[in-house]
Parts: structure tokens; sequence; C-alpha cells
């Protein structure tokens, strides 16, 4: 009798294990299933805000450039691997922000060189900050003091033309 009842009893615990089990696999099946990872690699949307911001150490200013442009459908390792120089400070489907920092100045400002008996004024390109000659000058007119046209062979900074202007016509005048 004993034998008989444990018997049941035991049957009855194999059915529920049983019907435990299927549900979870059912349960299981319904969810869909969610890779961490597969998060963290999602692309840049299409529509997405990219940002790229550059500190620039030798005016104090940071330039930011907002372009989506060469890395739509990009990952978060595809980006750091094609732009290694740029910090991702931000991630997401829709914003992006990359920040760097450069020992040099932002668009704002032009510089003045004196190249053997020429003064060049370059602007700062954007987005790539880079020098573009704007003007060349005859520097005969001038004559520097050794310390200004020191500073000028290594290139003084301004924040317009004006200032160079200014600058210029002061040169003129002590000569
Ligand atoms: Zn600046």
């Amino acid at each position: 009798m004993k034998k008989i009842v444990l018997l049941i009893i035991g049957a009855f615990i194999a059915a529920i294990i049983t019907c435990t089990c299927g549900c979870l696999d059912s349960d299981t099946e319904s969810e869909p299933y969610i890779d961490a990872n597969s998060l963290l690699e999602y692309d840049i949307s299409p529509s997405a805000n990219v940002e790229w911001r550059t500190h620039c150490l030798a005016c104090g200013h940071t330039y930011i450039f907002t372009s989506s442009e060469n890395v739509i459908g990009l990952n978060k390792t595809e980006l750091a691997r094609r732009y290694p120089s740029w910090e991702i400070t931000t991630f997401s489907r829709e914003l992006v922000i990359l920040s760097r920092v450069i020992d040099w100045y932002c668009p704002e400002h032009c510089l003045l060189y004196l190249m053997n008996d020429r003064l060049v004024i370059y602007s700062i390109t954007e987005p790539n900050l880079d020098m573009l000659p704007m003007l060349s000058m005859n520097a005969s007119a001038f004559s520097f003091a050794p310390s200004t046209a020191d500073k000028l062979r290594s290139g003084i900074p301004f924040n317009s033309l004006r200032e160079i202007d200014v600058f210029l016509s002061k040169e003129k005048q002590a000569r």
C-alpha cells in the first residue's frame, strides 16, 4: 500500500516537473532573446546628430562641427578604429559626440607670418582646421623689430583681418 502511495506521489511530482519544464520552455520561446553585446554594437542612424568637438589649446576655444557624413552605419568599434585620434564621449544610435584636444587655433582666427620677404595671412579652414593662405604682400615696406620679426616667423594670431591691418599700420608708423 505504502509503495503504491509513493509511486502515485512520484508520478505526480514527475508530472509537475514535466509541466514546469514545459511552461519554462514555452516562456523562453515567447520572450525575444536580448544579447547585451548586440546593444553595444548598434549602428549610427542616418538621422543621427554627430558632433565633432575640438578643444583648441592655442586659443582656448572649442570648435564644434556637426556632420554624420562618413559615419552612418558604423558601430562604436568601427568608429573608434576609423578615427583613432578622437575620443568617443557619447555613443547612441541618434547622438554621437567625439572629442579631441589639439595645440592649434580654431577658425575664428587668422595668422600672420613673415616668410622671407613676404607677409602672408593664413585663415584656419573648417572643418579640418588646416592653414589656407589668404593674402600675401611684400614685407619690404615694414622694418619689424627683431623680436617682432621672430614672432612673425612663427606666426602671430589675430581675431580678424581688421586687427592685422591695425597692427601693420602701427608697424609702418613706427618705422
Ligand atoms: Zn579660437
